[in-house]
């Protein structure tokens, strides 16, 4: 993550894109999909408005047709019908197969942490909907239905051995999506720029001035704020955290990123994982597995080198571990959290 190109980017929850550097100029379009506010922040250097607005335009268009495909709730979406009685789906879109494969590697990378068949718990638990704590009864049931081997992914078929199994792909679709928006984006005549969605950013091309591109790391205990600013040149980073969606029930907090082990909210000493890969689903999924896994497990997954990532972890009690390959890139800013000594942790 060395090297250098341009723009401020703040990673606030909903990613918002602010300042720039020196030299640098651009437009931005909002576009809501997703469940989620995406911002494109393109460069218009020698292309006009009308140009960008093509350019946004073609990038909805990427959103509307994986959304139509991977979500769990909309009714008309594939995912959704997979996980509705229709077991069988023939001739997947190949965006489809590609997300769907990519999540299995990647659950099978992280032993499980990552978990792309445990819809039967999200919709259990129904945290965006506010709730109840579910009996351990329930969440002990709903788990015999989270099993990766029941889903077969092949070009021609999508097809499970267990009715109950659901998919859902809420910690991967947007990263996945945020990446073959960079992949249409390069080949456009915009030089550089960003794309910002629900806790994942990535980034393109080279800025006039060489200086890197900013991401803010949203603090998880004041979403307005951030801990600090990650400078990269390129890829992707995502953030998962314990503040993105939750409910309260007697002073404790309920969130959306569920421990596969337990099948409960997961409780690994973490407020938020922010990872950068460069691909987008790989640092979508790794941000949600990692905040799983805790940090102890998390620096053993990067040590091991089984995947290539790079990680800034900050547990609920306000300290941040960055791993080797960010080292200076991050700059804490926030007084409320402070280092931690990677030395002596080694
Ligand atoms: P993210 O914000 O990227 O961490 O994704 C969180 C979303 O992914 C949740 O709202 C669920 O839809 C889904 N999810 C929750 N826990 C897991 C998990 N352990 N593995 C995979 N997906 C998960
Ligand atoms: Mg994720």
């Amino acid at each position: 993550m060395k090297k250098i190109i341009t723009a401020c980017l703040a990673a606030l929850l909903v990613l918002t894109l602010f300042g720039c550097g020196a030299g640098a100029s651009y437009e931005d379009r909002t576009i809501y999909g997703m469940d989620t506010y995406i911002t494109l922040r393109l460069s218009d250097d020698s292309v006009s408005d009308a140009y960008v607005d093509e350019v946004a335009d073609g990038c909805a268009a990427i959103i509307a047709k994986n959304e139509k495909l991977m979500s769990s709730h909309d009714e008309d979406a594939v995912i959704y019908g997979f996980n509705h009685g229709a077991d069988v789906v023939e001739n997947p879109d190949s965006s489809l197969v590609s997300v769907l494969r990519t999540a299995k590697n990647l659950a099978e990378l992280t032993d499980g942490a990552f978990s792309p068949t445990l819809g039967a718990l999200t919709e259990l638990w129904n945290v965006t909907g506010g709730g109840p704590v579910q009996k351990d009864e329930d969440v002990k049931k709903a788990l015999e239905h989270v099993d990766l081997s029941s889903l077969t992914v092949a070009d021609e078929k999508l097809s499970k051995t267990d009715r109950e199994v659901k998919i859902d792909l809420g910690g991967i679709a947007k990263g996945y999506t945020a990446q073959e928006i960079l992949e249409y984006l390069v080949k456009t005549d915009v030089k550089y720029g960003a794309v910002s969605m629900g806790g994942n950013v990535g980034v393109f091309g080279e800025k006039p001035d060489g200086t890197p591109f900013k991401i803010g790391v949203t603090d998880p205990r004041n979403r307005e704020d951030v801990v600090g600013y990650l400078s990269v040149d390129n890829g992707f980073v995502a953030v998962s955290g314990d503040y993105e969606r939750y409910f309260e029930e007697n002073g404790k907090r309920y969130h959306h990123i569920i421990d596969p082990a337990t099948g409960a909210p997961a409780d690994s000493g973490l407020a938020s994982a922010a990872v950068w890969a460069n691909s987008g689903s790989a640092a979508d999924a790794l941000s949600t597995a990692l905040f799983v896994m805790g940090e102890e497990k998390a620096l053993e997954l990067y040590r091991s080198g089984r995947i290539r990532f790079e990680a800034i972890l900050i547990t609920t009690d306000g300290k941040v571990t960055v791993t080797d390959g960010i080292g200076e890139d991050f700059e804490l800013t926030s007084d409320d959290y402070v280092m931690k000594n990677q030395e002596a942790e080694n």
